[in-house]
């Protein structure tokens, strides 16, 4: 993909390398310490994810989140609150059951992945295959014909220790995806993954799978790590894993979702728009606290940050709370789609997104580089106070919802939280809202509101 030149953003560039008006920084600085000493983002957390619960698209759960958001942004008299329709995927999890009839009908511990097909109603007993890798799996062909293939993959723990957990997700992750549909193209019954997680108390992480069409459908199952580290040392002994499995989802019609869109106008260039965002939906099995409960919660806390403080940013300040980021990406393609229908793709100043829970900032990933990323920075002290001084980091991905403008060539930023703890939580039964700090989510929500505003008036 060739990335067009940010002819905004050049110009924020530019004149932020030389200087900053008063203006500009003194809205940011007023927003930061506002956010700091005033913070309401634990408590809209607390109601998403304590007295809404679960919201995986399609769920009743999503509704009630839509609603709630839209109530909550309207109260706070902004220029727009609207919602903008998206058709979303409704998978609903089922019964998730296995045991080891090899072993004593040993209860083994998983749980289905996202948008995986059920067994039989009795469920299917088979043999167990451990792979390491694709390449090992080409190798056996046919000889997983009638089994269940078990991806053994760990995530590399020196990755995450060293601050770079999303690196070693990413790479561990790749079965999740695309595992399920390379075991079916040899005949495999089932296909199993041991859950793509930092850390465990026996609890499994779910995540969704991508079928290959071509290919037949097989379920697909994440066991925690604990039952996955089992079935690998009996069959390191060379024994025979014998597992007994039922699954029973169910992939409904698609349900109608909308995005949650509010603003605060540009009091200047009401045309040019900053973006923060990020994803209402969660997984079911928990109540999405970090992922993506506190994300949620930021963008609608900047929003009463900015309203109450009476600040009026130049260019407008757009909070979208997506839709189904989870399982289909269709938020972040309708927004998309809604706005290249309005002509607006190329009016995107800056896109903000926050999809990394809410440990204590430690900085930001961007699609800015060189020379324009170092005077960005620059421009960007007054985020310095917030926590430790702010890393900036030049990536092509700053956020799944926003991946279609920032492919398009809008300028793209991504919060960083301290992930070394994230993967701990995600997309499992622990992901509550125990693990998020109250002040630590609002040094997030001032990173955002401070980033917004610098962006918008400049
Ligand atoms: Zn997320």
């Amino acid at each position: 993909m060739i990335r067009k030149t940010f002819s905004l953003a050049a110009t924020f560039i530019c004149a932020g390398a030389l200087a900053l008006p008063a203006l500009a920084q003194s809205d940011a600085d007023r927003a930061i310490d506002y956010e700091l000493a005033n913070s309401r983002a634990y408590d809209t957390l607390e109601y998403l994810t304590d007295n809404i619960g679960p919201r995986l698209s399609g769920s009743k759960g999503a509704a009630l989140a839509v609603t709630w958001a839209t109530k909550q942004l309207r109260a706070m008299k902004l220029d727009d609150v609207r919602n903008e329709p998206v058709m979303v995927p409704h998978w609903v999890r089922g019964v998730e059951r296995a045991t080891l009839v090899s072993h004593n009908d040993q209860k083994i511990v998983l749980t289905a992945l996202g948008g995986s097909v059920a067994t039989p109603e009795n469920g299917i007993t088979a043999d167990v295959v451990e792979v390491s890798s694709f390449e090992e799996l080409d190798r056996l062909g046919r000889k997983v014909a009638g089994k269940i293939v078990y991806f053994n993959n760990p995530i590399d723990m020196s990755l995450v220790e060293s601050g770079r957990a999303f690196d070693a997700y990413s790479k561990a992750v790749e079965f999740r995806g695309a595992g399920p549909s390379h075991a079916a193209q040899y005949g495999a019954v089932a296909a199993l993954i041991r859950s793509v997680a930092s850390a465990s108390l026996r609890s499994p992480h779910t995540g969704s799978l991508r079928y290959d069409e071509k290919q037949p459908k097989i379920p697909g199952a994440a066991l925690s790590v604990e039952d996955a580290l089992l079935v690998h040392r009996l069959l390191a002994k060379g024994e025979r894993v014998r597992m007994h499995l039922v699954l029973t989802p169910r992939t409904l019609p698609d349900a109608p979702s909308f995005n949650v869109v509010a603003e605060i106008r540009g009091s200047e260039r009401p045309n040019e728009i900053v973006l923060i965002g990020g994803h209402l939906d969660s997984w079911d099995l928990a109540t999405g606290a970090i992922d993506d409960g506190s994300g949620a919660a930021m963008c609608i806390e900047t929003m009463r940050v900015l309203k109450e403080l009476g600040i009026k940013p130049k260019r407008t300040i757009r909070a979208v709370l997506f839709m189904n980021e989870e399982n289909g990406l269709r938020g972040g393609h309708a927004y998309f789609d809604a706005a290249a229908k309005r002509e607006e793709i190329a009016k995107h100043v800056a896109v903000i997104e926050t999809d990394a829970g809410a440990a204590t900032p430690v900085g930001f990933t961007t699609t800015l580089e060189g020379s324009a990323l170092a005077n960005f920075t620059r421009a960007a002290a007054p985020l310095n106070r917030i926590a430790a001084p702010l890393t900036w980091e030049s990536s092509r991905h700053t956020g799944a919802d926003t991946s279609p403008l920032t492919d398009a060539g809008v300028t793209g930023f991504g919060l960083t939280p301290d992930p070394r703890h994230y993967f701990d939580f995600h997309h499992s039964p622990a992901d509550t809202l125990d693990k998020v700090d109250p002040h630590q989510l609002a040094q997030n929500t001032a990173a955002i509101a401070g980033l917004a505003v610098l962006l918008a008036n400049q």
